[in-house]
């Protein structure tokens, strides 16, 4: 399947210049939403993935049915003040400033095999920041899977020793 003819790029969003894309056109057709994630469940068992990772908000969207289908967990990254419980925080640069990521300091076990989930890769800052959250709780990075990665960004540079999957490419 073509999965880059239900992406709406969107240009000049959040503001001029930005050639936005929106992967709600994938979600609400019901095969298009499978197969994307069945492309990242086939992936996260090549990589042996033991627990999935996404940051909000569309992490939850693309990560939770992979966990879901493997019938392994699912562990939320969030911004500070929204999770409940004790968190370990990581600061990221964003274009003008810095932002924090949070998890839950005991939702990975030491030794266990993560999954990041994403739905697209651009400049590298968030998957970064949760590979790093991920790597102080002493999870094994196994992979990082993405809808869409701007490969003019070159966020992979972040991601160096990674491997990394992403379905489709701009
Ligand atoms: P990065 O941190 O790699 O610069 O940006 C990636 C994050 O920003 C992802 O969490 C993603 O949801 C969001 N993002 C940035 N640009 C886009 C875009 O064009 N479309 C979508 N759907 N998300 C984007």
């Amino acid at each position: 399947m073509d999965l880059k003819q239900f992406v709406t790029v969107v240009p000049d969003y959040p503001k001029k210049g930005i050639s936005f894309k929106d992967i709600t056109t994938i979600m609400d057709n019901g095969e298009a939403y499978k197969y994307a994630t069945d492309q990242i469940v086939e992936y996260a068992k090549e990589m042996g993935a033991e627990l999935i990772v996404g940051p909000e908000a569309r992490g939850f969207i693309i990560g939770c049915p992979v966990a879901y289908a493997l019938e392994i967990g699912f562990a939320p990254v969030r911004k500070p003040g929204k999770l409940p419980r004790e968190t370990i925080a990581v600061n990221y640069d964003l274009e003008y400033g810095v932002d924090q990521l949070t998890i839950h300091k005991d939702a990975i076990k030491p030794g266990q095999r993560v999954l990041i989930v994403d739905d697209l890769l651009a400049t590298g800052g968030t998957v970064g920041a949760t590979v790093e959250l991920v790597e102080k709780l002493g999870g094994v990075v196994a992979g990082c899977a993405f809808l869409i990665e701007l490969t003019y960004l070159d966020g992979r540079r972040k991601l160096e020793n990674h491997n990394i999957r992403s379905l489709m490419k701009y």
